[in-house]
């Protein structure tokens, strides 16, 4: 094994991560009741297709066929995420539970082309590093989009949480309560 060998092997990984994700996000879409939630999950869908596509042209630019390793981690991150849609489905903590869901697939992925950005870049090819770069910033944002998102659906969640509200009413943060002082 050299760092090459090493290379194609987690981009074999990622290969099969995101074909996977693609077939799982239009079940996370349709298991969110937040419209804004649900068209997030979509045009991210939308960008993974484009990652499937880019990451076959990364291959291509070592000359090699797109290969696909079994990825267990993201098979485990989605079989939770079915299984924590189902546990929260009609309760107010849906959206809240579907966005930690998807996040925690983001963050692999971040993980997975932050290493692989920077092997290529090790392994000089510049047109590798340029397409893993330009999927690691969608991820990123994708991530970014559905930290934005949370802060409404974790207070829906907390809100709706009392039949009168006066117990979430009681826990909601004071004004000013985080800030140091
Ligand atoms: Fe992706
Ligand atoms: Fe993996
Ligand atoms: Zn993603």
């Amino acid at each position: 094994m050299n760092l090459k060998d090493l290379f194609l092997d987690e981009l074999a990984d990622i290969h099969f991560a995101e074909n996977h994700i693609a077939k799982a996000l239009p079940k996370m879409a349709k298991a969110a009741t937040d419209e804004d939630l649900k068209e997030a999950i979509l045009s991210h869908l939308e960008e993974t297709k484009g990652h499937i596509e880019k990451v076959k042209q990364v291959f291509a630019t070592f000359d090699e066929k797109p290969k696909s390793k079994e990825c267990k981690a993201t098979l485990g991150l989605l079989a939770e995420g079915d299984e924590i849609a189902a546990d929260n489905k009609g309760e107010p903590t849906i959206n809240a539970a579907i966005i930690s869901a998807c996040q925690k697939v983001e963050h692999y992925e971040i993980a997975s082309y932050g290493s692989l950005s920077a092997w290529a870049q090790l392994l000089g090819n510049d047109e590798a590093v340029n397409l893993l770069e330009e999927i690691l910033g969608e991820e990123k944002a994708a991530d970014e989009k559905l930290t934005g998102l949370a802060e409404d659906k974790n207070q829906e969640a907390l809100e709706d949480e009392g039949a009168d509200g006066e117990e979430a009413e009681a826990r909601k943060p004071a004004a000013g309560q985080n800030k140091k002082k």
